[in-house]
């Protein structure tokens, strides 16, 4: 059975949640956390003093990704034709001057849409250089034109609503290039095309481990692939295996701190707690490296297999964006409205 709205939103949402149980503890090692948190470690979302849980820059990358894909669909419907990473880039761009940067004077015209008024998206949350440093440079890479050797998990760690909105058959490529903008390395844009097909085929309907194992031989038919392949492997494995404690599991697969780790920690957490979101992200947010990636990630295809119902209420409430990401997601299943208030939401640049 094909999935729908409640997934879309579980999606978008579950990965903000990730994010935002573990970006307390982005920076820190497990034992600390332990010191922190207790024995079980972080369990719970740590509200700010607003109130809310914060989440952080994978989240609201995430949300101009998606924003960049609106308006992506808007240019192709209106011309005919249209390169869907370029648009992605003039988004990353309104992302980064919510970051602070100044406007850059070549593309003024693209400082516009909505989600520029949204100010939680201008707080600074720890962004990933790789992703400044590239997009400051003005630059578009490519994965025939690497615009650099990063394998940073910022690429895969924003490409969720890929998987949401193309087609599974255009999903991994996009995933890919999107995340290629930035992360010049094989690592880093194909454990984004990964995440991009995984939720595409969540999103068909496909059970998770299938999907995983599909996404897999997809991921094989490109160049590069075997870092990334076999880490995925090994993530599969140990879920199946099940013997050994997640902290333990988690440190043989890496820190997270790379495409290919954050990616292969979210799958092994959501294969092995595939019907409880809960025991799923606590297990992605509790070890030594990038905790709100792995999160973020797990929380992702979680959210796309369970849905938004399948998360705990409470999470769901104390969520910073809450409105905003149900609203792209609504958008995102929507794709396009030939009116004005919905070109003036997207305009096709
Ligand atoms: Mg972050």
């Amino acid at each position: 059975m094909k999935r729908d709205k409640e997934h879309f939103r579980g999606c978008l949402v579950g990965g903000a949640v990730g994010d935002a149980l573990g970006w307390p503890v982005e920076f820190m090692k497990l034992g600390e956390i332990v010191r922190r948190y207790g024995e079980g470690g972080i369990r719970d979302l740590q509200p700010a003093p607003s109130g809310k849980a914060e989440i952080t820059d994978d989240t609201q990358m995430t949300v101009f990704t998606a924003e960049g894909l609106l308006r992506a669909e808007t240019r192709g419907r209106n011309k005919g034709i249209c390169h869907i990473p370029s648009v992605v880039f003039f988004a990353y761009q309104r992302w980064l001057l919510t970051q602070g940067y100044p406007r850059n004077k070549d593309y003024e015209w693209v400082y516009d849409g909505w989600l520029l008024g949204v100010k939680e998206l201008h707080a600074l949350r720890a962004p990933g250089r790789s992703c400044i440093s590239a997009l400051l440079s003005g630059r578009q890479g490519s994965m025939e034109a690497p615009i650099n050797n990063s394998k940073g998990c910022g690429g895969v760690m924003r490409v969720a609503p890929v998987g949401l909105f193309c087609r599974k058959e255009d999903s991994f490529r996009i995933g890919a290039e999107i995340a290629a903008l930035t992360h010049g390395h094989p690592s880093g844009y194909l454990s984004a095309g990964a995440l991009a097909y995984l939720v595409a085929l969540l999103i068909e309907g496909q059970e998770l481990e299938s999907a995983v194992e599909e996404t897999m031989s997809e991921l094989a038919g490109y160049e590069n692939h075997e870092e990334c392949s076999a880490v995925l492997a090994r993530a599969a494995e140990l879920a199946r295996e099940g013997s050994l404690a997640d902290t333990e599991a988690i440190a043989r697969l890496g820190e997270g701190w790379t495409g290919e780790e954050a990616l292969a920690i979210a799958v092994y957490c959501a294969l092995k707690y595939r019907d409880d979101f809960r025991k799923a992200l606590i297990a992605a947010v509790n070890h030594d490296g990038d905790s709100d990636s792995t999160g973020a990630i797990a929380g992702n295809i979680l959210g796309a297999c369970l849905g938004l119902s399948g998360i705990p209420g409470g999470w769901v409430e104390q969520l910073e964006l809450k409105e905003v990401l149900i609203e792209l997601a609504d958008d995102l299943l929507t794709r396009y409205r030939d009116d004005d208030a919905w070109l003036a939401r997207y305009p096709g640049y």
